[in-house]
């Protein structure tokens, strides 16, 4: 369900969880009790997961200018060890 934005008279701001059918019903303000009114306001990103935000971000930039790579990379991976443990050659070969 989504959330709705409510201001009471007093001034007071609260949010509602609450169907859509009844989202332009008044609803009584939790801290004094009057009768709120909905306002609208813009969409609500901000209230997003940090590190989803950050996620969503990088794929943004991602599609806008992507990484190009300006040369081959290198060998900078560690080659397999090698084992010199003779025991070891008994073992079964894949
Ligand atoms: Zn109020």
């Amino acid at each position: 369900m989504p959330t709705y934005a409510y201001r009471c008279p007093s001034g007071d701001d609260f949010e509602l969880v609450r169907p859509m059918a009844e989202a332009a019903d008044p609803a009584s303000c939790p801290d004094c009790g009057e009768a709120a009114r909905r306002v609208f306001g813009g969409p609500a990103l901000r209230r997003l997961d940090p590190s989803l935000r950050r996620a969503l971000d990088a794929g943004e930039q991602s599609a806008d200018s992507p990484p190009v790579v300006t040369s081959v990379p290198g060998r900078s991976r560690r080659a397999t060890p090698v084992t010199r443990d003779p025991r070891h050659a008994r073992l079964p070969r894949p």
